[in-house]
């Protein structure tokens, strides 16, 4: 969710996606055991990632930084019989996680790594998501640069710092002064990314020969592709041009709905609509979906079918719009003050200038709208995913009231909410986020051969989404205490085993001192307090 600076010259437009100065990049890791030579995992109850129901209790053996073998070992609600399990020698560590859950490491398909303007560290942000279980992350942009990017990516594939893994997709036309203005030039630009290392390339918008010789382009590189098909350039290119172009995916909802107009060729807004008034872009957008044909409509299927042809994958990151159906609940949620930065908490505030901060008036029937966009966008992404299309998930954090980890997690009960069975949820987060990467020969799922990205949890997820919050699920136990139960107990990447409770502690301690060191506590916007 990068501030696209558009600028229309000749009716041409072009899109030039200036980097920001860097944010400071993670320090040399300090934390987490591992990878070992041989270690065991013993007791836990697996959800594999496949679709596959839970089943334990498993012992997992590992070596190094790969599943070695899994074995059921005994049955729910009787004493596990020690005979004809894994045995551990002199160099195996065991670890007892009996009656816990086992998933594999999430896969964040749209998580930007902070940002210059949130004034996040790269350690913040890295501890946060591995807090959660988020394992791999795909940067849709890079706004901190490729090479700071590649730079990072390089240090977490050799473990040096604390962080998930990275794929690094570049803004297109990053690092360009001048606009392009002929399909040529995008193809020098996608070969020389591609020449230096991009995973894949960002769009929001282009002139319609250059998008697609860029997409052409991208495919002959081997890069993958997603898309914001933002308002300046949907009327030309929806999401079903850029997918017969060979675009591998899109971000948010933008350019489906157009994609399905009957009754019109361009969404209507009212006359006075300014795209650089975000207040203007959010609340029409909260009216988008009811103008796109109904669901079951020849339309309607037409473009599922058509996407789902062209295995298109849908990134929704339905999260990130939480606060435009319900301002004060994200304003207001539980985990600010603990993990919140005040830099970040700052350009999450009402303000014209910085993105997603829209709220300048934003009313109960901007909530309403909304809230019914919500349920036609939902009822779309379980129809898409009914058929066979890939969903999966995106965060897009640091922006709009969403903490990075927490919003990931939120996404995973937005996809519920949708209709999807939790198993369908948590195949997204993992087995689907993997394969848009182009890495599900390696992670995704826990089967023997796979790398050792795996979370540990206490409590069953996929009874309760909430239990992998970071500040845990509420609870009253049965002597009548309110008590917290969840948060992520493990998160191993790579074979090394993280202590996530220790992680979001950290966490803690840096938003505690930035706090204290500005003199100041966190308040909510335009509220006198006495
Ligand atoms: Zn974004």
């Amino acid at each position: 969710m990068r501030l696209l600076s558009a600028v229309l010259a000749a009716g041409v437009l072009y899109a030039a996606a200036a980097a920001a100065d860097p944010i400071p990049p993670a320090p040399d890791r300090a934390e987490g055991e591992g990878p070992h030579e041989r270690l065991i995992l013993r007791g836990g109850i697996l959800v594999d990632g496949t679709g596959a129901p839970p089943t334990g209790p498993v012992d997992i053996v590992i070596e190094g930084n790969r599943i070695r073998s899994i074995h059921t070992v005994g049955f729910p609600g009787v004493p596990i019989d020690p005979d004809g399990r894994p045995e551990a020698d002199a160099n195996t560590r065991e670890k007892d996680i009996e009656g816990m859950y086992v998933l594999p490491g999430f896969v964040d398909t749209h998580g930007h790594i902070g940002g210059a303007r949130q004034g996040t560290p790269a350690e913040y942000v890295y501890k946060l998501w591995l807090g959660h279980g988020v394992t791999t992350i795909r940067d849709p942009g890079s706004g901190n640069t490729l090479d700071w990017t590649l730079s990072e990516k390089r240090r977490s594939d050799a473990n040096e710092i604390t962080a998930p893994r990275i794929r690094a997709h570049v803004t297109f036309g990053q690092g360009r002064d001048e606009p392009f203005t002929e399909p040529d030039q995008a193809r020098d630009w996608v070969r020389d990314v591609a020449r230096r290392g991009a995973d894949g390339l960002k769009f929001f918008g282009a002139r319609p020969d250059i998008l697609e010789a860029a997409l052409d382009e991208a495919r002959e590189q081997g890069l993958r592709t997603t898309m914001h098909h933002a308002q300046l350039g949907v009327t030309r290119t929806d999401v079903l041009d850029t997918a017969r172009w060979g675009l591998t995916s899109m971000e948010h909802w933008y350019g489906l709905p157009e994609a399905m107009f009957t009754d019109r060729r361009i969404q209507h807004y009212p006359p006075d609509y300014n795209y650089m008034n975000e207040y203007d872009r959010f609340r029409e957008a909260g009216r988008l979906w009811l103008q796109a044909a109904g669901p079951g409509s020849e339309r309607w299927n037409a473009v599922r079918d058509e996407l789902i042809g062209l295995d298109f994958t849908i990134s929704p990151t339905l999260n990130i719009y939480q606060a435009s159906r319900d301002l004060m609940r994200e304003r207001t949620a539980e985990w600010h003050p603990l993990y919140t930065l005040p830099s970040l908490w700052d350009f999450f505030q009402p303000d014209r200038t910085a993105h997603g901060s829209y709220w300048f008036d934003w009313t109960t029937g901007d909530e309403i709208d909304w809230k019914r966009n919500y349920r036609r966008w939902m009822e779309f992404l379980d129809d898409y995913k009914n058929h066979g299309g890939r969903v999966t998930v995106g965060s897009d954090s640091g922006f709009i009231y969403k903490t990075y980890g927490f919003g990931y997690i939120s996404e995973l009960e937005l996809l519920q909410e949708a209709g999807f069975h939790p198993l369908e949820v948590v195949r997204a987060a993992t087995l689907h986020g993997a394969e848009v990467l182009g890495m599900d020969d390696r992670i995704g799922s826990v089967e023997p051969g796979k790398l050792v990205d795996l979370v540990i949890v206490e409590e069953n997820p996929i009874a309760n989404f909430k239990v992998l919050y970071g500040t845990g699920h509420l609870k009253v136990d049965d002597d009548n205490t309110v008590t917290r139960v969840g948060g992520v107990r493990w998160t191993i990447k790579d074979g090394i085993v993280y202590d996530a409770q220790a992680l979001r502690s950290d966490v803690r301690r840096m938003v505690r001192e930035a706090w204290e060191s500005e003199g100041r506590t966190l308040r909510q916007p335009g509220l006198e307090v006495d």
